[in-house]
């Protein structure tokens, strides 16, 4: 459903991504696992174009695009089919759990405003949050406020969602918490790329892990396969450093 070809990306004089392919099939869980600056966030931003890529195209459920050349209608294309969650929420402030659910639907989906709430309020009820729709995000633990991110992600039906460190601003028991949403809606099909370092969830959730290092992937296999049978010293290199 998603491919990723040739991203390229540079900040300055610094490469940080050297050509990077992807494929992601329908349902699929992929974990994007690397050492620190190894390029995992940029490669989400740039496939959801809160980065603009140097090069590579996009393929999204059978359509085409040109990452370094999108046009302002494209661009809205591919953000109304995709969803990011961040690893800092992003909720908005100002507005309520269900403001921030419903906001998108009504604004960019331009949905009528009871169905939106219908919508906002079936999916916060799948990530445990129905009973709080009126409190305001500094009400929130951080694992709420992320369940909360979680579910206004899935209500406009995203073909994609990214995931970008979604839980490492999270205590150990908020992370598990929210793991256990991620996990659910991993078992309904929900097509999801997971940069993370839970290895954990990789293992347990994914259905394949792509090893990213110095902006090339590195690395690619099944979930158990890569823990299990390391492809390469890069690999267990890592492996030996989180164990
Ligand atoms: P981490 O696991 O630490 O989040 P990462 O693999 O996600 O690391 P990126 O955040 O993609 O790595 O960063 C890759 C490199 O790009 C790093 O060296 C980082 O300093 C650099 N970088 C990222 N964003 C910018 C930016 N906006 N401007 C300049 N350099 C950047």
């Amino acid at each position: 459903i998603l491919q990723l070809a040739g991203v390229c990306k540079a900040f300055g004089d610094a490469e940080v991504l050297h050509g990077i392919d992807l494929a992601v099939e329908r349902g699929e869980v992929v974990a994007v696992l690397g050492p620190s600056g190894s390029g995992k966030t940029t490669l989400l931003r740039c496939a959801n174009l809160l980065e603009h890529a140097d090069a590579g195209e996009l393929a999204l459920d059978g359509a085409h695009f040109d990452l370094a050349r999108v046009t302002a209608k494209e661009a809205a294309e591919i953000r109304r089919n995709t969803a990011f969650v961040f690893q800092s929420y992003n909720l908005f402030r100002n507005r309520t759990v269900l403001g921030n659910v419903t906001e998108g639907l009504v604004v960019a989906h331009r949905m009528p405003k009871d169905e939106a709430r219908e919508i906002a309020v079936r999916c916060l009820e799948r990530v445990g949050m129905a009973d709080r729709l009126d409190a305001y995000p500094v009400q929130l633990s951080g694992g709420q406020q992320q369940r909360v991110a979680i579910a206004r992600a899935m209500a406009t039906s995203p073909k994609v969602v990214y995931f970008d460190e979604p839980t490492s601003a999270l205590d150990p028991e908020l992370t598990v918490e929210v793991l256990g949403v991620m996990r659910d809606l991993a078992q309904d099909g929900m097509t999801m790329v997971v940069v993370t370092h839970e290895m954990g969830f990789a293992r347990n959730v994914a259905d394949r892990v792509v090893f990213m290092e110095h902006g090339v992937v590195q690395a690619e296999a099944p979930a158990r396969e890569f823990f299990d049978h390391p492809a390469n010293e890069r690999v267990r290199a890592f492996l030996d450093t989180i164990r």
